[in-house]
């Protein structure tokens, strides 16, 4: 049996006149999967044999060895872990592109997800995050993913955000539950704004090459809170710095009664 796919459009015209317009998009889904899934497999199929190349330069890279070779076996080791966490986001983004977005996950709580994600990245950061959540929060998802949605969003804030504070902050509104970051670095033109969650966009390569990065975390951050029904906003400044927002609606998050 043969399955397509139609996507139905539905314009109101007027009050009493409806266009429906069907489109056969099965041709452009079956491309779309084998692109993924091509992506899914030759990123799986360089972990292996990676590990094995940056296990070995790790171990030379402790060695005592003649100068020059040593910057070179130095170079080796860092380009391999870049190109290691890049195979990483791959596959991590090809998991979401795959996954079932029917389901609603579980409830949990992001306050404490929002601590811990704190923690990790505090030194790493030189205990610039101030973080502000004054109530237990649950929501209804997915914490490995939402915990990776922070994590970028915080890692792109210390990367990019100057050396000022970052304000991360959760709470709950009357809409649900709004998670904010804010930074007070460069900014962004307003013209790549709208781009920045695309696969492998960067602003200005030449810039950011000397900060470390594929261009795919925000990608992975769309695709994880479009599980969550929610969208990011982005609002920035430049020389002032950028909130990068999302709201999880109010059947899908509550605050815990104190007991
Ligand atoms: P990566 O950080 O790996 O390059 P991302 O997808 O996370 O990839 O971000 C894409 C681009 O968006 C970054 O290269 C950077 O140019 C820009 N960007 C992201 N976050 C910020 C920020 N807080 N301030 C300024 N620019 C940012």
């Amino acid at each position: 049996r043969k399955q397509f796919s139609l996507q139905i459009q539905i314009t109101q015209f007027g009050l009493d006149q409806k266009v429906m317009l069907v489109k056969d998009i099965t041709e452009r889904k079956r491309v779309e999967t084998m692109r993924q899934n091509f992506i899914a497999d030759v990123s799986h199929e360089l972990r292996t044999p990676l590990t094995v190349i940056n296990g070995y330069l790790e171990m030379l890279d402790d060695m005592e060895l003649p100068p020059s070779l040593q910057k070179a076996i130095t170079q080796m080791n860092g380009q391999g872990l870049r190109m290691k966490s890049l195979v990483n986001d791959l596959i991590e983004l090809s998991k979401l592109e795959s996954a079932n977005t029917e389901q609603l996950g579980d409830w949990f709580n992001l306050q404490q997800l929002g601590y811990s994600v704190v923690d990790q990245l505090q030194a790493y950061s030189a205990n610039r995050i101030t973080f502000k959540c004054t109530q237990a929060i649950e929501i209804q998802g997915f914490s490995d993913e939402m915990s990776s949605v922070l994590t970028n969003l915080l890692t792109n804030a210390i990367k990019y955000g100057g050396e000022d504070k970052i304000e991360f902050s959760i709470r709950s509104g009357f809409d649900g539950v709004k998670v904010s970051i804010s930074d007070h670095g460069a900014g962004i033109p307003a013209q790549h704004i709208s781009r920045l969650t695309e696969r492998f966009y960067r602003v200005d390569d030449s810039r950011e090459s000397t900060v470390g990065g594929s261009g795919l975390g925000l990608a992975i951050v769309k695709h994880a809170l479009e599980h969550h029904d929610t969208v990011l906003d982005i609002e920035s400044t430049l020389g002032k710095g950028s909130t990068f927002s999302f709201i999880i609606s109010s059947e899908r998050s509550r605050v815990m009664e104190k007991d």
